[in-house]
């Protein structure tokens, strides 16, 4: 083991790469406000226990992925491997269903760990922004989550955008579709993967959600479960359908799509794209109209979805698409002789009043300090010579157009942002 050498699978973002993840946080942020939803923030651990009955005790996060440990108090301790499940546990915890209804929320940059093989697009540890939305059980607000995942998406440039939908249907109609679904996998069992062989037995919709291309190929003819769905759940996905016509997005139906947690029931859908390495699901989600119950509070429908940050920044950058770079420092003081005094006095007043100001910090020559802001791409340089120290004033020069003006400390903030909004 290296201790220079991040665990396999994480990935550290550099200080010169944050902007990137703040400027999907911001856009993140102002979508899911537009739309109602306000941030929740829950704990990275929960009891494990609240997995195996939230998340499934047949899906692959839950027999595979997470990361359970016990803590020094013998405590069953597990690293969210998703973001629904502690949402609930907090809306059950402090009583959110006694507010006004629909209880809309987001999380954002969640860390979320699956012990998974790293890959491309696939890390242990990876971050979510997800949306969750309470009470309500219509199909509107099934298709509010779908466009504002669409919208975001779009508006951030993503393009070969497939929104898949699909239907999974209810405890009343899944039954007659499992035992369907069990008929045809019965003879082909033989030729599926180990994983499959046991999701025959113990969740057969799983199969249809194998990524191993010959499982894949096995349940091309698999019938569909959108002809088995019963009319409560055939009519809401008649409208989730109607609701994204008048949106006039483009959607498929997509009867594969199944996801990969137990708790969905009705809709579930995926928003695909295609890479140079294949299909890559950006963002997933569905109806759980019976989480809420299942975790021990009375039953609520509700629908959430989640987005993985990684994923989004890999597509910005396979498209090329730049993400617009801040500057690191609006004016940076130069000084000569032993004027640091004011220099270190100005870059204090100048940050006081909002300005990103720096100065040199490690005794550089004059012409060293000019080039180091260069270097970190100063919009100004301010400086303090004799002269201008006796004036009380520094020299500012606009780094680009050359642009020259003596200001007095006392209007160098001022000064500041005239000269780099002329820009
Ligand atoms: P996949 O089918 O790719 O394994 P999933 O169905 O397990 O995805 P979800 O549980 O729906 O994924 O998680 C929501 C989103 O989080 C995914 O659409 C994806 O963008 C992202 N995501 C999931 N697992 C990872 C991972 N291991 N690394 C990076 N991002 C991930
Ligand atoms: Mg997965």
């Amino acid at each position: 083991m290296m201790l220079t050498q991040a665990p396999r699978g994480t990935r550290d973002v550099a200080p010169a790469d944050s902007y990137r993840w703040q400027y999907l946080e911001d856009r993140m942020r102002k979508a899911a406000a537009a739309a109602g939803y306000r941030e929740i923030r829950t704990p990275v651990f929960e009891h494990t226990e609240l997995f195996l009955r939230g998340v499934g005790d047949t899906t692959d996060i839950v027999q595979k992925e997470m990361y359970t440990f016990k803590d020094k108090g013998d405590r069953s301790i597990t690293l969210k491997p998703e973001g629904t499940a502690g949402a609930v546990r907090a809306f059950l915890e402090h009583n959110l269903y006694a507010d006004a209804l629909p209880c809309k929320m987001y999380y954002l940059n969640a860390p979320i760990f699956r012990y998974e093989a790293p890959q491309s697009g696939r890390l242990r540890e990876h971050h979510q922004f997800g949306l969750e939305c309470f009470g309500a059980p219509d199909a509107t607000t099934d298709a509010e989550l779908i466009l504002l995942a669409y919208r975001l998406l779009s508006s951030l440039g993503v393009s070969n955008l497939s929104v898949n939908i699909n239907s999974i249907g209810c405890p009343k109609c899944r039954p007659l579709y499992h035992q369907k679904l069990k008929t045809f996998l019965a003879g082909k069992v033989d030729s599926l993967c180990a994983d499959c062989r046991n999701r025959f037995e113990r969740n057969p919709l799983r199969v249809l959600d194998c990524k191993v291309p010959s499982c894949q190929e096995q349940v091309k003819d698999a019938p569909s479960m959108l002809d088995c769905l019963c009319e409560e759940c055939a009519a809401h996905f008649e409208k989730l359908q109607q609701c994204l016509t008048l949106a006039g997005i483009p959607f498929r139906v997509n009867s594969r799509i199944v996801r990969g947690l137990d708790y969905y029931t009705k809709t579930v859908f995926e928003l695909i794209t295609t890479t140079e390495q294949g299909n890559l699901t950006v963002c997933g989600g569905g109806r759980y109209d019976n989480l809420v119950e299942q975790l021990g509070g009375d039953p609520l429908p509700a629908v959430g979805f989640g987005m993985g940050l990684e994923r989004v920044l890999m597509l910005l950058d396979g498209e090329g698409i730049e993400i617009p770079r801040p500057r690191l420092c609006d004016v940076f003081v130069t000084y000569m002789g032993d004027h640091w005094t004011e220099a270190f006095s100005l870059v204090e007043t100048l940050r006081a009043a909002g300005v990103s100001a720096d100065m040199d910090h490690m005794g550089r020559s004059l012409k060293a300090q000019f080039k180091y802001a260069n270097k970190i791409g100063a919009a100004l340089t301010a400086t303090i010579g004799d002269e201008e120290a006796a004036a009380g004033a520094a020299k500012m020069k606009n780094m680009e157009t050359r642009e020259e003006r003596l200001v007095p400390f006392a209007e160098a903030a001022k000064a500041v942002r005239e000269m780099t909004e002329a820009k």
